[in-house]
């Protein structure tokens, strides 16, 4: 298990087999692989687990509908067989959602086209899961959508999940294999000598951003997955073009919905997703470049906040969404691959890329759902995995999770409104390596997303909580507590307009 964080200082003076720099999906990924194949593998990530993009997703496990309408196939394949994968072995955590495009007349996609799309994607999945849902249906499954040139929608399944409960669970699972762990760790600096990292020749700076300590780790390799980070720890073989995206938590009694629909914006013809998620309505994304230092979170513009109301009171011309609806927002940024010829930020492809440099791997890009896939091959070029055991486990179908012993069942559950239980923060508490209360509320769970007081109906119970497992006395308690609310109001509120800035 993860439990109490590890010091710094525990873990030098061990000869690592791999070092994996970046604690989001890509890097747990790695982790969990290496562990898997018997390697001494250590991840150390700058801040929490999943702070950067991989709690900020659209927490969409699928194959990506836009990357077959854009002709890639073989993505595509590899995203729906992962999810396939992942509904069965994380069930509760990966869940499989209803889907509705609504069709208008004189709009594309029309029914056909969709047909046929959908026929490939299940296909591609090896399922059969979409159908024609005619109007007064559609009406009844989302009441109040806009009813002009309405001729139906099509029907098709995806999965959701929790993306950071989906990283912490590879730890976890990476854990039971012996892969540790380090949360608050920020690498420096990649030392090789003439370019090569055999025999134990990398060498990582490390900075404990707890404890101040700063020393340097050992390792036979070291894999970069530090997402939109890559191109500032030498990784500059391929230019990350950071794209962020934005969403919004509203009230669902202002907006509810039951099915993931998928809306297409008149305006600039962008899909933008509205689902169900923990027990409120989930908005968007954006898609603009993101221009913001790296250096603090990501958060949502003013003019991506309209873009999404107006998007909304479009489509759902009586529910009048106003600012006051929404309880929160997220930014991510994407670590997209620029193309380099100045495209339209939807149009970036959306796959990763591996490349070695002065004997460091860099993998970036790349998707939550094709996590696995996207580990092994950070892996092969790593020299850690030979190309035919890659293959061998490119195709296998074991298990990647095993149930987890004496953890309460909703640790691998999401979607059903039960993070405030006892039992669930206890075991996040004591096992998944907490260290500041922003990481147990705004992503170990997302109480302070979901909650229109960002949990302070909780705090008496919470502080009670940390004093007993994290052994926080009043003033620590004090100090979080401030601490929290100045990230949530910063970067998780609702910021008013601006209608200066691009929203996408
Ligand atoms: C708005 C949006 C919606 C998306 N929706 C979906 C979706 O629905 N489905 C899907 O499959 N994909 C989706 N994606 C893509 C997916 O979220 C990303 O591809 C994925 O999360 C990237 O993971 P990562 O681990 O590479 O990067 P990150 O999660 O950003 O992890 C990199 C980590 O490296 C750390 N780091 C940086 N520098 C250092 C350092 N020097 N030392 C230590 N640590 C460091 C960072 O703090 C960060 O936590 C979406 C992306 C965005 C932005």
């Amino acid at each position: 298990m993860l439990a109490k964080r590890a010091s710094l200082a525990e873990l030098a003076g061990e000869q690592w087999d791999l070092i994996v720099i970046g604690g989001g999906i890509t890097g747990a990924g790695v982790l969990l692989e290496a562990a898997r194949q018997g390697r001494k593998a250590l991840l150390l990530e700058q801040q929490d687990f999943a702070w950067g993009t991989s709690s900020r997703s659209s927490k969409m496990v699928h194959g990506g509908l836009r990357y077959i309408a854009q002709g890639e196939v073989r993505l595509t394949r590899d995203a729906l067989r992962e999810r396939e994968r992942l509904l069965r072995d994380l069930p509760g955590l990966v869940e499989r959602a209803q889907y509705l495009f609504p069709l208008r007349d004189g709009r594309f996609p029309g029914r056909w086209p969709m047909t046929a799309v959908l026929s490939l994607y299940d296909f591609l999945a090896g399922i059969r899961d979409h159908r024609f849902v005619p109007r007064a249906q559609v009406l009844m499954r989302v009441p109040g959508l806009d009813t002009a040139g309405l001729n139906g929608a099509m029907s098709y399944t995806d999965a959701l999940t929790d993306d950071c409960r989906l990283v912490v669970r590879c730890l976890l699972e990476a854990a039971r294999h012996g892969g540790r762990s380090l949360n608050y760790a920020r690498a420096t600096a990649i030392r090789t000598e003439n370019g090569r990292t055999e025999n134990g020749r990398a060498r990582v700076d490390v900075t404990d951003l707890e404890s101040g300590d700063s020393l340097t780790l050992n390792a036979g390799a070291v894999i970069n997955a530090t997402g939109a980070w890559a191109n500032r720890l030498g990784g500059a073989g391929q230019r990350i073009r950071p794209l962020r995206g934005s969403h919004l938590f509203v009230d669902p009694a202002r907006l509810p919905v039951a099915d993931c629909l998928t809306l297409i914006n008149p305006r600039d013809d962008r899909p933008v997703f509205v689902f169900p998620w923990e027990g409120v309505t989930c908005i968007g994304t954006t898609d603009l470049d993101h221009g913001d230092s790296l250096d603090q979170e990501a958060r949502a513009s003013g003019a991506e906040v309209d873009y999404l109301l107006e998007l909304i009171n479009g489509q759902f011309p009586k529910v009048n969404l106003g600012r006051e609806d929404i309880l929160s927002t997220m930014a991510g940024v994407r670590p997209v691959i620029a193309s380099g010829d100045g495209k339209d930020p939807s149009k970036e492809r959306r796959d990763h890329a591996v490349w070695e440099e002065n004997g460091v791997v860099t993998v970036s890009g790349g998707k939550l759902t094709t996590f696995r896939l996207i580990a092994l091959d950070a892996l092969c070029a790593a020299g850690l995995l030979g190309p035919r055991e890659a293959r061998r486990a490119r195709r296998s179908n074991a298990p990647l999770f095993r149930p987890l012993p004496d953890a309460p069942e909703q640790v691998d559950q999401f979607l059903h409104g039960v993070q405030d239980d006892e039992a669930l923060l206890r075991w996040v508490l004591s096992h998944e390596a907490v260290v500041h209360l922003d990481d147990l509320l705004l992503r170990r769970t997302r109480l302070g997303l979901l909650r229109r007081d960002g949990g302070a109906g909780l705090a008496e119970r919470l502080r009670a909580l940390t004093g007993e497992l994290l052994g926080w006395d009043a003033a620590r308690w004090e100090q979080e507590w401030a601490r929290y609310e100045e990230i949530r109001e910063r970067f998780y509120g609702v910021p008013p307009a601006d209608r200066d800035r691009a929203a996408a």
